[in-house]
């Protein structure tokens, strides 16, 4: 299980939270079987997406985070929610690319930059809310602060992190983010850039064995902060057969009656690759509810 913890200032005119998502990323790679650099570029999506998923207000409401930057590794997906549920994947998990020229993960090599970051929202209205941003670097943590200044025009500062083993597997996992509240003055902003310019990165603050709390402090160190709320990102799907048959139904008549010559129909989840089986029977069923629910 991750931990999250969001602080705000004493004087309120800033929010920071931070989080250890260890567990969440490793999770993600156990499913998908990621090369290193996509398992960084998942678990930097998917810990951002918990970061901004308890900023969500309402219990069902959900966030999407999509960024396809054309680079080799495909679109990354990232679904959030309001309780810290994280689910995603990578299109082409297997991309391995060299080192970067600062001896890190390529991950805005593997993402790309030739294309959009897009939130979408779904906070039980009518319409869900989208916002889209070009790449910045395809580092996604750069994306993020971008998304936030253009589409929400809230001054963010985000840092990301995924350490990956020799052997694959996540050793830690976390970020932080930091957000002005409109009452900021500008000496707010020269101190949080004063202080941001001076912090270790978020694997090695983990690594040294920083709790979210400490790291709140650690990166902020001119604020006087205290605890909001804390809560426990976890890596989960929400899918079911009910869901999966929904989707069928949704691909339509013709869809339908072309599945139906198959004798099993595989679906696989994306998010967590289980497997459901239709017999052609089942098929034929759906295609049945689906023309009562017409007439
Ligand atoms: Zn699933």
């Amino acid at each position: 299980m991750g931990h999250l913890v969001r602080c705000i200032s004493e004087d309120g005119t800033l929010l920071i939270m931070a989080c250890d998502t260890t567990d969440v990323v490793q999770k993600a790679y156990e499913i998908h079987g990621t090369s290193k650099v996509c398992t960084a570029a998942l678990g930097r999506l998917l810990t951002g997406g918990a970061m901004m998923g308890s900023m969500l207000k309402g219990k069902n409401d959900t966030l999407t985070l999509k960024i396809n930057g054309g680079g080799p590794a495909g679109s990354v997906i990232a679904v959030a929610d309001s309780m810290c549920r994280v689910k995603g994947y990578i299109v082409d998990g297997n991309v391995e690319l060299p080192l970067n020229e600062k001896g890190k993960l390529d991950v805005g090599g593997a993402v790309g930059t030739n294309g959009f970051l897009t939130v979408i929202k779904d906070l039980g209205l009518s319409e869900p809310y989208v916002g889209q941003v070009p790449i910045v670097s395809g580092e996604i943590a750069e994306d993020i602060t971008s998304y936030f200044a253009a589409s929400e025009q809230t001054p963010t500062v985000c840092g990301l992190g995924v350490l990956v083993a020799q052997d694959k597997s996540v050793l830690k996992a976390g970020g932080f983010l930091i957000q002005l509240l409109p009452t900021a003055e500008n000496d707010t902003i020269d101190k949080v850039e004063h202080d941001i310019a001076g912090i270790h990165s978020v694997t090695k603050m983990l690594t040294d064995g920083l709790t979210p709390a400490e790291i709140c402090k650690a990166v902020l160190p001119s604020f006087s902060i205290e605890v909001l709320d804390e809560s426990h990102p976890v890596y989960q799907c929400d899918c079911s057969r009910e869901r999966v048959q929904n989707a069928l139904i949704a691909a339509g008549k013709d869809e339908l009656l072309d599945m139906a010559k198959d004798d099993d129909t595989q679906v696989t989840c994306q998010f967590c690759n289980r497997v459901y089986h239709f017999s052609s029977h089942d098929i034929l069923q759906l295609l049945k509810s689906s023309q009562s629910d017409e007439s």
